[in-house]
C-alpha cells in the first residue's frame, strides 16, 4: 500500500536541536529561569515558541519578554545557519520510498526553508512544507499533521509520520495516523530514549534513517 511520509524537520530531517536548545537554555538562564540544556531539551522538543513561552509561565512562573519569539527566532536563524547540519541518509531515504512525502513542523516555512536549504535537501520538499503557524494548534493537537494529509490529498489511515518528539508522536496518534519514533538526531540517544518514544505512541522506533523505506513498506 502507497503511503505518505509526514516528516517531522527538527532532529529528523536536519540536526538543529542541539544548537538551537543550547540558545534558547541560555535566553531562558538570562530571564530568570534556572534551567539545564538537558531540561530544556526535555521539556519544548517538539513545541512551537507560543507553547514554550507559555509553559515557562505556568511551569517556571516566569513572564517572559513581548518580544521573546521574534528574538529567539532571530538567534535562532543566526546559529542554525552556522551549525546545522543534515540528517545522514535523508537524500537515499526519501529516494527509496514509493509514495509522496512532506515535511509538518512546529516550526515556521521560513526556519524549514533555511535549514534545508542551508544543508541541501530543500529539494526534496520543495512546495510541501507546512507549519503550525497554519493551524489553529500545534502538537500534541492533531491539526498540523491532518492539514498537511489533507494539503496532499491522503487520508489520515494512509499516513506515516516520522517524530523524534513526544508532543510529535501524541499529535499522530491523535490524527489517527501511524508514526515511527526517530533517534538518529544528534540529541537523541538510541538506548536512552527509545522506550520514551514508545510510550508517546511510536509504532516501532529506528536510528538510521536509511531504513526508512523497508520500515514504510512493512507497514
Ligand atoms: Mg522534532
Amino acid at each position: 500500500m502507497t503511503m505518505l511520509v509526514i516528516f517531522d524537520c527538527d532532529g529528523v530531517l536536519v540536526d538543529s536541536e542541539g544548537p538551537a536548545n543550547r540558545l534558547l537554555t541560555r535566553y531562558l538562564n538570562d530571564h530568570g529561569v534556572d534551567i539545564s540544556v538537558a531540561e530544556t531539551e526535555a521539556t519544548f522538543i517538539g513545541l512551537s515558541l507560543d507553547s514554550c513561552a507559555k509553559l515557562v509561565g505556568t511551569r517556571y512562573g516566569v513572564q517572559l519578554p513581548d518580544d521573546f519569539v521574534p528574538e529567539i527566532r532571530r538567534m535562532t536563524a543566526e546559529v542554525l545557519a552556522r551549525e546545522v547540519t543534515a540528517i545522514a541518509g535523508v537524500r537515499e531515504a526519501v529516494a527509496g520510498l514509493q509514495g509522496p512525502t512532506c515535511v509538518a513542523s512546529s516550526g515556521e516555512v521560513a526556519k524549514m526553508q533555511l535549514t534545508l536549504g542551508t544543508t541541501g535537501i530543500l529539494d526534496l520538499f520543495e512546495g510541501r512544507l507546512y507549519s503550525a503557524t497554519m493551524v489553529r494548534r500545534g502538537k500534541p493537537a492533531p491539526d498540523l499533521f491532518l492539514h498537511a494529509a489533507d494539503q496532499c490529498g491522503v487520508a489520515p489511515d494512509r499516513c506515516v509520520v516520522v517524530e523524534d518528539s513526544p508532543f510529535g508522536l501524541q499529535a499522530a496518534q491523535a490524527a489517527g495516523m501511524r508514526a515511527l519514533g526517530f533517534t538518529g538526531g544528534g540529541h537523541r540517544d538510541h538506548g536512552r530514549d527509545r522506550q520514551m518514544l514508545i510510550d508517546a505512541g511510536a509504532d516501532l522506533v529506528f536510528q538510521r534513517m536509511i531504513d526508512l523505506p523497508s520500515l514504510v513498506q512493512a507497514m
